[in-house]
């Protein structure tokens, strides 16, 4: 991180601006509406620049700048065209630890001004690092889009309760728990539709009942590891749960898309060392739900397919704890995607069949008579162990020995790679490959369309 975040208090503190043109006139627009007192010194001034620096109580000065201007300010900007006077200012009030915005040039600033959504008291800053200022002001009109004018008026609302809530709960987490249902319940909708008086009236009727217990589980299914691959849904959950159990397929970017503060609890399982006995998971979601928790079980890809999610639920079931179950996209799709497979394709493969791989007693205990049949897809999942047995056996049922079979490595990922071969030559193949988990093995006529479609592709070998 280049620069911190911090928010700056500039309530009635002199600040200088150094330029009297556009670019200054919008900067002082900003200062002004912070609060601040604005003192200009350029040669020619704006008069709508003039006018904010008198009504904000400030002065101007025309004339050349000098270092005496920086005397008892609390930030100054440059925002002039003269590459050398700014560099100047910036340069003084360095010297003096005055906070120094140079518009332009984030070399020499020592504060940059981020892009602002205000929704005044909430304030967002974006920020590029003053590497691209461009980029900041498109996150910013994304984000003007989806948060609704009325989150000022609900930041003050929670404002003017806080106290009493406080004094209602000691506890931290059930505070948590009575915000949240206020900020995504009905007295914010109510606020939205601009029932300020009324959604006043609900939140004190709230504080006055019983906060119902809040243990539940949000089984998420996490996608096959690009992050964009989430759902809106398993975001708002990941933004929600105090507790996150995570696994080894789960990538670190996504985990770090919780919410900040949530409890993090690592369950992974490498093929042969599991961090913790699923037996045992089952049983902390239970533990930790009945604590009135809201605990989030963030899988890989779909939590329904290899993914044990239905074991986790059953023993939620059983335990009548509430819970939700998010679909995620399954590493098929995402590999198959992102790698240019499409897995069916009316003239090559009507159907797809979804396997498991995994080795138990050194050998692959499935029906390979019917995995032969033409124009069937097979996807492998867990499958590189047994890639030599899988393409054995293919063969040795039926399957042509030029069938095609592609292995994709970290597939959506940045690291996604991926190997195309035949079922006779690609344990070879990859036995000569540095591979790295995890894998998946698609078998079929529609790996050949790989090379068709390669521009489809994002990433890989
Ligand atoms: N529930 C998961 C699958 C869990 S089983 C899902 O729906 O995707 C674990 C196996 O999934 C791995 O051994 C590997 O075969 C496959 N897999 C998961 N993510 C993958 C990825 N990004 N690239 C390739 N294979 C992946």
């Amino acid at each position: 991180m280049d620069f911190l975040p911090l928010y700056f208090q500039l309530t009635n503190k002199p600040c200088l601006l150094v330029g009297g043109g556009n670019v200054a006139l919008r900067k002082a627009g900003l200062l002004s509406k912070a609060g601040a007192v604005i003192h200009i010194v350029a040669h020619e001034i704006l008069p709508e620049l003039h006018a904010l620096a008198v009504a904000s109580g400030g002065s101007c000065r025309l004339g050349d700048y000098h270092s005496a201007d920086l005397d008892n300010k609390f930030l100054v900007i440059a925002a002039t065209d003269e590459t050398q006077l700014n560099a100047v200012v910036s340069k003084d009030a360095h010297q003096r630890h005055i906070p120094v915005n140079v518009v332009d040039s984030p070399d020499l600033c020592s504060v940059i001004l981020p892009a602002i959504i205000d929704r005044s008291p909430l304030v967002i800053a974006v920020s590029s690092g003053g590497k691209s200022p461009v980029l900041a002001r498109m996150l910013r009109a994304k984000i003007e889009t989806i948060i609704p004018s009325a989150y000022g008026q609900l930041a003050n609302l929670v404002g003017n309760f806080r106290d009493q809530v406080k004094a209602r709960f000691d506890n931290i987490d059930d505070r948590k728990n009575f915000w949240e249902s206020v900020l995504q319940g009905p007295v914010a909708e109510m606020v939205f539709a601009g029932k300020q008086q009324a959604a006043e009236e609900m939140l004190a009727q709230q504080l006055g009942e019983e906060l119902a217990p809040g243990g539940e589980v949000y089984l998420v299914g996490a996608g096959p590891g690009d992050p964009d691959l989430l759902t809106f849904k398993a975001l708002r959950l990941m933004q929600k749960a105090d507790v996150v159990l995570y696994d080894r397929l789960v990538a670190d970017q996504i985990v770090d898309l919780c919410r900040r503060d949530a409890e993090r609890i690592y369950v992974g399982k490498a093929r042969s060392d599991h961090a913790v006995p699923q037996e045992n998971i089952n049983q902390l979601l239970v533990d930790l739900a009945k604590q009135g928790k809201r605990v989030l079980r963030l899988k890989g890809g779909d939590p329904f397919i290899f993914g044990r999610g239905g074991e986790e639920i059953e023993q939620l079931a059983e335990n009548k704890i509430p819970f939700q179950v998010v679909p995620g996209i399954t590493a098929a799709s995402g590999c198959a995607a992102y790698s240019g497979i499409p897995l069916t394709h009316r003239d090559y493969a009507q159907s797809v069949r979804f396997v498991t791989g995994h080795l138990r007693d050194g050998s692959c205990d499935l029906p390979w008579s019917e995995l032969v049949h033409e124009k069937q897809t097979l996807v492998f999942y867990m499958g590189l162990v047994g890639l030599p047995i899988i393409c054995q056996q293919l063969i040795a049922h039926g399957r042509s020995v030029d069938t095609p079979i592609a292995l994709i490595q970290q597939g959506t990922t940045h690291n996604q790679r991926v190997i195309s071969s035949t079922l006779q030559d690609m344990p070879n193949r990859v036995a000569q490959e540095q591979i790295k988990p995890p894998t998946l093995l698609i078998v079929g006529e529609v790996v050949l369309l790989r090379e068709k479609l390669a521009w489809f592709e994002l990433k890989g070998g």
